[in-house]
């Protein structure tokens, strides 16, 4: 029970890596607000962790995250509810593979305002409180591709180069207040999106990685449980692969 009575936020909890950080969360004693973009998928979400263990203590919201009234709303009524945030899991993301050739502008914008502007205004909705409340911990789902880019899809490496820089400038602006910055970089991971791949595709992108299979979203909630938690009570503006040790 590592994080017993911590209040968390997860963005993007309603399946694959982040409804496993939400269920880690959960198992281990915290209160968790899950996020989603529809209602449909965060009541399902909430029934899915209802079946599993109706002691959970977890709420559900789905703010649109590039709007900060709406972000800061979300963070109030959490709040009301239990008291503080104790911590911010920065995981909603979407991916992108078009070539740079089909790319336009509101497409570009797009893939930086998911993957990077609502992770602003999701951090910037709970630094102050975090800051009155003495401290706290902000995760930050980057990828791999913030190590090796990628080779369509620009705006997505780009949007996680730019996850790790705001990860490390806000642990040096932030640490004096007793807040922790960190993020995972999560290397091909087996959630819904990449099952519905065929098989001897799967087969190949594991060749690929040291481990020899793709990443669970458990092995990589792991991660964010080991970083919000008081055993990375010295670990702050690290950026921590969980890629199977993949090396471009
Ligand atoms: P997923 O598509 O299964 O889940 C994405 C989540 O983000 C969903 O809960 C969805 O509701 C939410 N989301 C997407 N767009 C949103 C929006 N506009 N507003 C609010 N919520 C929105 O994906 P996943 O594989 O679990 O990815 C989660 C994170 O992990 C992303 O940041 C992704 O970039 C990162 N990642 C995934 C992999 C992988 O191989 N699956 C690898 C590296 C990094």
């Amino acid at each position: 029970m590592i994080l017993k009575d911590k209040v968390a936020i997860v963005t993007g909890g309603t399946r694959g890596i982040g409804f496993a950080v939400v269920k880690g969360f959960l198992d281990n004693g915290a209160k968790v607000a899950l996020l989603g973009s529809r209602q449909e998928t965060v009541d399902s979400a909430l029934s899915k962790l209802g079946e599993a263990n109706p002691n959970y203590s977890v709420l559900g919201f789905c703010p649109d995250l590039l709007c900060t009234a709406a972000v800061e709303e979300m963070v109030r009524s959490v709040v009301n509810q239990w008291g503080r945030v104790d911590i911010l899991v920065n995981n909603a993301g979407i991916s992108d593979a078009k070539p740079f050739y089909d790319y336009d502008e509101a497409h570009f914008d797009h893939v930086m305002d998911v993957n990077v502007k609502a992770v602003y205004n999701c951090t910037h909705a709970v630094a102050g409180l975090m800051k009155e409340q003495g401290g706290g911990v902000i995760l930050n789902t980057s990828s791999m591709v913030s190590l090796y880019a990628q080779a369509s899809g620009s705006a997505y490496p780009v949007s996680k180069f730019a996850i790790n820089g705001l990860t490390k400038a806000l642990a040096r602006e932030l640490g004096k207040d007793g807040i922790r910055v960190n993020a995972v970089a999560p290397g091909i991971t087996a959630t819904d999106m990449v099952a519905a791949l065929d098989q001897s595709i799967i087969q190949r992108m594991s060749a690929g990685i040291p481990l020899r299979r793709l990443g669970t979203a458990e092995d990589v909630a792991n991660a964010f449980l080991y970083l919000a938690s008081d055993m990375a009570s010295y670990v702050t503006g690290e950026v921590l692969s969980v890629d199977g040790g993949f090396v471009g």
